[in-house]
């Protein structure tokens, strides 16, 4: 568990991880989504149980913290289109 760790997720509640598969796929997750719905307490946590949708495996080939202070009004809005992209953990 204290690897490296990565930075602490509650440090960055404003901020999306985006994520890239090795197989192509991407998908992002605001950082107050994962706060609210698992016990995952750093960046390293969400990197390493991150699966993706499209091929199953866990690869993350690339990803970044993107800040986006919008993120949870934008998070409400689609609400009702279900979820986002929300890699199972
Ligand atoms: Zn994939």
């Amino acid at each position: 568990m204290l690897k490296r760790g990565g930075t602490h997720l509650a440090t960055i509640p404003k901020h999306l991880i985006w994520i890239e598969c090795a197989c192509g796929h991407t998908s992002s997750v605001p950082i107050a989504d994962v706060l609210k719905t698992t016990s995952l307490l750093t960046v390293a946590d969400v990197i390493d149980r991150a699966k993706c949708l499209r091929c199953f495996t866990r690869n993350v080939k690339e990803f970044r913290l993107v800040y986006q202070p919008n993120g949870v009004v934008r998070a409400m809005e689609g609400a009702e289109q279900g979820k986002p992209d929300l890699p199972p953990i």
